[in-house]
């Protein structure tokens, strides 16, 4: 048998109700270095955007057809990629708590029957958060000295993990012919609790349950709430009491996920209700650049309420130096014999300048070099020279402090800057992406240029974001290009969408909703927040709404979109 760590390591990860500031540092550490993700469809996607973006993601919630994955198959899956990838990071990702409600306990009971090492790392609960994003401590002093958290729904017998039929723990058919909605809870019990109640995956039964717990004795006035995806932009809270719970959920359409609060403590929402409604509350907008460039814009809309996804339509790739034959070409051999690869860096040696003219290019070149087994001090006794003073922070995060950095950071001010300083047989390497233009060759003709990155358009949407974008309200577009890639992104995920479609013939999850490929695209292409008048153009050609921005700035977007869904008809 094989050594416990030659396997993987799983770690059973809760994310937290929704909002992803809930999300512990724990589970933020590991998902940044997971080497697999496997989820489950309540983790909002701002907290799957956290994850090592290199890492596999597994959706096991919801397939593309809304098939789900079978409780038996998670196991399995787990224990596999645990035993297929050796000393690998393999993140379990459940919503709230994995051992509240979360069948965390059945995935550790199969992971420790086939010998692999686990981690459980508890998350914040619904059933506990919810209520307080919306105002209502679960225990009160002088109302509620207990707080009870009850399942509104059972799964099917056959579901039942081995080790529990056996014991028989499950279903124990005490209640017999009581038995509906496959519920066997001990109504007489729960009725006479004086606690707070908190029911998880009820809404379904709640009618049912009301009527048992009235059946049984508790007051048909008892306040009661329903909390709708808590936490999120999308949260709303709608109050009734036991006796009219039933058709509260019909009238109001209170759908999953949302948890039951039943007792006096509700009643203390009606002044402890917190979180205010900011004017793009329940908004889900798509933005289109690339993360770094987009986080400005992204924090702005979560602080207005938006749920922003990030859909960056051009994606950076490093650039080996191996790859790169003008790295090599005009350079004297290296006689030394170093054993790690690739030994293009010690060409570093010949040259006395490096000239740094993004965040990017630095990023990849510190990334590679680490890589190849080197570290900083293969600079030593070179100057540096920096476009800008945004390119010179990011190397000073590398302990590189800057000798050259022109005024104006401009590529043409670097390339005079160098010119006036530093004599004529000074060489110089200019370490740049691949869309950088020849400004700086042209001013210093004899410098070599190391492509160190390359800016690539995204073909594919990732898996785990394609729901959230074709469900969005809106996309926010900043350039031509964005809209063309948007497009030709969401009409290949189209295709790869109906391909797919025939792959799965698992057993179908009636829960979710079902919704036609077509109808899905067309909502998420309707309307676009547009800067610029190109952009414009480009979204209408089309077929998108455009509201565009007066002025070509974040600042002037952001009021229009405000402005757009507090006028009243699209609110
Ligand atoms: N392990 C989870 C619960 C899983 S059961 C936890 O600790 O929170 C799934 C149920 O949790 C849902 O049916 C719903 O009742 C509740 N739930 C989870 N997230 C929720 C949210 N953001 N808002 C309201 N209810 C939520």
């Amino acid at each position: 048998m094989e050594k416990l760590n030659d396997f993987g390591k799983v770690y059973l990860i809760g994310a937290g109700p929704g909002d992803p500031g809930l999300l512990t540092l724990r589970a933020h550490a590991i998902l940044e270095k997971a080497d697999v993700v496997v989820y489950d469809r309540l983790v909002s996607p701002a907290i799957l955007g956290m994850c090592n973006s290199k890492a596999k993601m597994v959706d096991v919630g919801k397939m593309p057809t809304h098939h789900k994955v079978k409780q038996s198959e998670i196991n399995k899956l787990l224990v596999k990629f645990a035993c297929e990838m050796p000393r690998a990071t393999i993140a379990r990702l459940k919503g709230g708590d994995p051992f509240v409600f979360g069948r965390g306990g059945e995935e550790a009971l199969e992971l420790v029957a086939a010998g692999v090492e686990f981690e459980v790392v508890p998350g914040v609960t619904s059933a506990i958060a919810v209520p307080a994003y919306a105002g209502i401590p679960v225990s009160h002093r002088g109302i509620a000295t207990s707080f009870h958290i009850i399942t509104g729904h059972e799964k099917e017998k056959s579901d039942v993990p081995p080790i529990a039929a056996l014991q028989g723990d499950y279903h124990s058919g005490a209640e017999g012919d009581r038995i509906q909605c496959n519920l066997s809870l001990d109504f007489e019990n729960l009725a006479k609790c004086q606690g707070t109640l908190i029911f998880l995956m009820g809404i379904a039964n709640m009618d049912y349950i009301a009527r048992r717990l009235i059946e049984c004795g508790k007051d048909p006035k008892t306040p009661l709430a329903f909390i709708e995806k808590g936490t999120t932009p999308f949260q709303r809270t709608v109050m009734a009491t036991l006796e009219t719970a039933g058709e509260t959920i019909v009238r109001e359409q209170v759908t999953a996920p949302a948890i039951t609060i039943m007792g006096g403590v509700v009643e203390l929402g009606k002044t402890l209700a917190w979180k205010k409604n900011w004017p793009l509350s329940g908004k889900r907008l798509v933005v289109t650049r690339a993360a770094k460039q987009s986080s400005g814009i992204t924090s702005r809309l979560t602080a207005l309420g938006a749920e922003v996804i990030e859909t960056p339509m051009i994606e950076t790739r490093d650039v080996f130096p191996c790859c790169h034959a003008g790295l090599r070409s005009g350079i004297s051999n290296s006689s030394e014999n170093k054993v790690v690869e690739p030994v293009e860096f010690e060409d570093l040696k010949n040259f006395d300048i490096l000239a740094f003219t993004s965040t990017n290019g630095v990023e990849s070149f510190f990334k590679q070099l680490f890589a190849a087994g080197y570290d900083v001090r293969v600079l030593a006794g070179k100057k540096i020279a920096s476009v800008g003073k945004i390119t010179e922070k990011k190397l000073l995060e590398y302990g590189i402090r800057c000798d050259y950095v022109p005024e104006d950071h401009t590529g043409e001010g670097l390339g005079l800057l160098l010119q006036n300083v530093v004599h004529d047989e000074f060489r110089i390497l200019l370490l740049q992406g691949n869309l950088a233009d020849d400004t700086l060759l042209k001013l210093l003709p004899k410098a070599t240029r190391w492509v160190v990155y390359e800016t690539l358009p995204v073909a594919e949407l990732p898996e785990w974001k394609r729901e959230a974008v074709e469900s969005a309200d809106a996309v926010v577009f900043a350039s031509t290009s964005a809209v063309e890639n948007f497009v030709k992104m969401i009409s290949n995920e189209k295709t790869r969408h109906s391909e797919r479609s025939e792959e799965f013939s698992d057993s179908l999850d009636p829960s979710f909703e079902k919704l036609s490929q077509d109808d899905v695209v067309k909502k998420a292409s309707c309307i676009s927040f547009c800067i610029g008048r190109m952009t414009e153009a480009s979204a209408r050609k089309h077929g998108f709404e455009t509201i565009t921005s007066d002025e070509t700035t974040m600042d002037s977007l952001v009021k229009k979109i405000v402005e757009y869904y507090t006028m009243g008809k699209n609110a």
